[in-house]
């Protein structure tokens, strides 16, 4: 058997996913045949690339039918295969993402004026909303191509290194597939910020070994305080990826000072219920004092926009070092790394014979993960002006988000700088209309105040009111409240 053939099988062997391997075979040996004797720059042959995007796919924990389009994705643009022909052998599903992930291939996202630009993504997206499975072979398409970005000529590399931290590590990130938006930033970071790449490489390097013997005899001191009570808990650690690094190095009040990263390093600690995070907590409390000021943050009661869940806190380590501890369940734990992918998995093994063609049939994901993505199709057919669409895209969607909660505890996902206005009409346009003011924490706000993470929103109404007022176009941030004071108050 080909060495490329099996080694993706021992990838698939090593998931818990059950995969038709025959299927699997027969899509190699239809996409090696396909691409005989094409090479890629790199002088390996194409079917290199087509078993690394299918391995990553595996990794990923997602299906069969996945696995295969991940095999066949270069099929129809670079050779005679034809979609009709993929349907015919392989099934509509397969010759849909296919397709999807050829059209994505062939629109361009950088160097473009802004309105081709703008039209480019709508398409993308339109492709990306009728199966989302094509949007995860594209990154894992990306991810491989940025890996081998060193072969292609100088001027391609920086705009597919720039559009990958543009686009691809946003989406990713916004799936809430942290491994994955993390390692398409590192690939790409050094091609676009090259002065600044090697400045952090040489600022660190003397951090780093130190940091790791540290980090390693922290994990073993964890490790004799755990394992007596919690003898399952799985104790590891991990180094901060380079770009979120440069990132929080750049931020206001960090300016620079390494000094002020206490996350180089950090140590992690899974375990099956969300009761042993708090036990373990208050267990490592109990040796390790925490730091004050830096604190402890609960994002499994408070979880970030994308959904990550875990507990953070900083202690006082052996020398008194600062030193962060991560504490989340093994669910948590996949979710944070696989986002998306992870609920695939999980969801379509329960509801498992059920067709997912539409975005409607998104039961395979959580109703609220798909939200924004069903709101950008919506916007495709509602928005003309391609400006206007690019804003709501870049803005709404690939932005920061904040979580805030209504009186009721229902959580709402809004961008960065949100207003009460911009909570009212996420909530409901009647709401929005009728909104005369607002309470933040149960404290009085003025309608433009900028809501934070975790605030609890109550919004004072006015029965009688039927129009909004066109004042709030000022400052309202979301396209979704920007149109409906627009479109009444016209
Ligand atoms: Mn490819």
């Amino acid at each position: 058997m080909d060495p490329y053939l099996t080694d993706l099988l021992s990838v698939i062997h090593s998931t818990p996913r059950p995969v038709d391997e025959k299927l699997v075979i027969s899509a190699w040996e239809f996409a090696a045949r396909a691409h005989a004797d094409q090479f890629r720059r790199s002088g390996d042959p194409a079917i290199s690339h087509a078993t690394q995007v299918a391995k990553t796919l595996a990794l990923w924990n997602l299906d069969t039918t996945t696995i295969i389009s991940g095999l066949l994705h270069d099929t129809v643009e670079d050779t005679p295969v034809t979609l009709p022909e993929l349907e015919t052998k392989f099934g509509p599903d397969v010759a849909l993402i296919v397709s999807g992930v050829t059209k994505i291939s062939t629109i361009k996202l950088i160097g473009s004026t802004q309105d081709q630009f703008t039209e480019n993504l709508r398409k993308m997206i339109l492709v990306m909303a009728k199966d989302l499975r094509v949007i995860l072979v594209k990154l894992a398409d990306r991810l491989h191509n940025m890996q081998t970005l060193k072969f292609l000529p100088l001027e391609k590399q920086v705009t597919t290194a720039k559009e990958t931290l543009e686009i691809y590590a946003p989406l990713a990130e916004r799936l809430g597939m942290g491994e994955a938006k993390g390692q398409l930033e590192d690939l790409a970071f050094p091609y676009v910020y090259p002065s600044e790449y090697a400045r952090l490489i040489s600022q660190i390097s003397p951090l780093v070994s130190s940091g790791q013997k540290y980090i390693e005899k922290f994990r073993r001191e964890l490790h004799l305080l755990i394992t007596p009570s919690f003898p399952g808990a799985l104790i590891n650690t991990r180094k901060k990826h380079l770009y979120s690094l440069f990132k929080k190095l750049n931020r206001p009040g960090i300016d620079g000072d390494l000094s002020l990263i206490h996350d180089l390093f950090a140590a992690r600690i899974i375990v099956d219920t969300k009761e042993q995070c708090y036990e373990i907590l208050g267990l490592i409390h109990g040796k390790f004092h925490p730091v004050p000021q830096l604190g402890i943050s609960d994002f499994i009661a408070l979880p970030k926009p994308n959904g990550y869940q875990s507990l953070h806190t900083k202690v006082f380590g052996p020398g008194g070092q600062i030193v962060e501890l991560q504490i989340r369940t093994h669910a948590m734990h996949e979710e944070a790394e696989m986002g998306i992918a992870a609920h695939w998995f999980y969801s379509q093994a329960k509801t498992r014979g059920v067709a997912n063609k539409t975005l409607e049939a998104g039961v395979f994901i959580p109703q609220k993960k798909l939200a924004w993505v069903k709101q950008l199709v919506n916007w495709q057919a509602d928005i003309k002006d391609n400006s206007e669409y690019l804003n709501a895209l870049k803005f709404d969607a690939l932005q920061n988000r904040i979580l805030v909660f209504s009186p009721l505890g229902d959580i709402y996902d809004l961008p960065k700088g949100a207003t009460p206005v911009d909570y009212a009409y996420a909530v409901h346009t009647k709401l929005g209309h009728q909104t005369i003011g607002a309470k933040v924490n149960s404290k009085l706000v003025q309608l433009n105040h900028q809501l934070s993470n975790g605030d609890l929103v109550e919004i004072l109404t006015d029965s009688k009111r039927k129009t909004p007022n066109s004042d709030w176009l000022n400052f309202v941030v979301t396209t979704t409240a920007r149109r409906c004071i627009s479109q009444v108050s016209k």
